[in-house]
């Protein structure tokens, strides 16, 4: 059994072979937390998920002691909930549908998606409200799964990369219950929110706060970068070995009010995925 430590901490496992081994990849390194694409991420379709594998994915999180809550699926990386075109919006809203009834088959209660993208072809505010079209849109066809908007790094014309942007795509949604976000530390320093020192950290999340509200929180993505603050490129470094830095983690480890929710390691270095989370649980006190 993972031991019930109000910090849920984990990586994005592998699903290869199906999802139910992504339950056992996750305890291997002495995770509390995960997440796992239901389908390739890099491909329109997928067959859909076997009777059997959802059964054995649901013994498997039981025995290894990981509720719903403490799973964060992520979308696939071809969906754009924004995209200016109808042919390209449509195959989006289908894909993510499939991906929403993923979710409620495995007893999963959320999923990560990134906001999408204008491809400069509509300004950024229509963009924004048609990525609330779509998440009503499937809302409105499933039952008990919550979308999880994730902040951006704001590469290219991806939207998300400002708190302004979730809380108008968030003001837009239909139902309050079933709408969330999550802050990717990667993303939020690529895009020019500061959290290298306690200082601020403190202005970052109270503008978080301030901006989209803590209480709709639903995960944190634990990433270092590569890349400068600001600089809108989206890099991702093992951590404490990156532009960020060890004390943003530190900060984020001892912050009661990111407790009982999926932290996820998007780090580069699988191998080392044991030993950062060894180090994060060091940091919780
Ligand atoms: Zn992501
Ligand atoms: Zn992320």
């Amino acid at each position: 059994m993972n031991d019930n430590s109000i910090k849920w901490i984990g990586a994005h496992v592998s699903a290869s072979g199906g999802v139910d081994n992504a339950p056992v990849n996750a305890h291997q390194i002495g995770a509390n937390a995960f997440a796992l694409f239901t389908k390739n991420q890099r491909q329109w379709n997928s067959k859909p998920l076997d009777q059997t594998v959802i059964a054995s994915f649901k013994e498997k999180c039981v025995e290894l002691g990981f509720t719903g809550w403490q799973i964060l699926p992520h979308d696939s990386y071809l969906i754009n909930l924004g995209h200016p075109e109808k042919a390209g919006i449509e195959k989006s809203r289908a894909a993510f549908l499939d991906e929403m009834q993923r979710c409620e088959l495995l007893g999963i209660p959320q999923l990560n998606v990134h906001p999408g993208s204008y491809l400069r072809k509509i300004s950024e505010r229509e963009c924004l409200t048609r990525i609330s079209e779509s998440v009503n849109w499937v809302l409105r066809q499933t039952e008990g799964v919550t979308v999880v908007l994730e902040n951006t790094a704001g590469q290219g014309s991806n939207l998300g990369n400002r708190f302004e942007h979730l809380a108008e795509i968030i003001d837009q949604v239909e139902d309050k219950r079933r709408i969330g976000f999550c802050i990717d530390t990667c993303h939020a320093h690529a895009a020019g929110y500061d959290m290298r020192t306690e200082e601020a950290y403190k202005k970052t999340m109270s503008e978080a706060d301030r901006v989209v509200g803590l209480e709709w929180l639903r995960g944190i993505h634990l990433n270092d970068a590569k890349s400068e603050l600001g600089s809108r490129v989206d890099r991702h470094a093992p951590l404490g070995k990156g532009t960020i830095g060890e004390e943003t983690f530190q900060l984020i480890m001892r912050d009661d009010r990111l407790n009982e929710i999926p932290m996820i390691l998007e780090t580069p270095e699988p191998e080392n995925w044991a030993k950062e989370i060894s180090w994060l649980r060091s940091l919780t006190g």
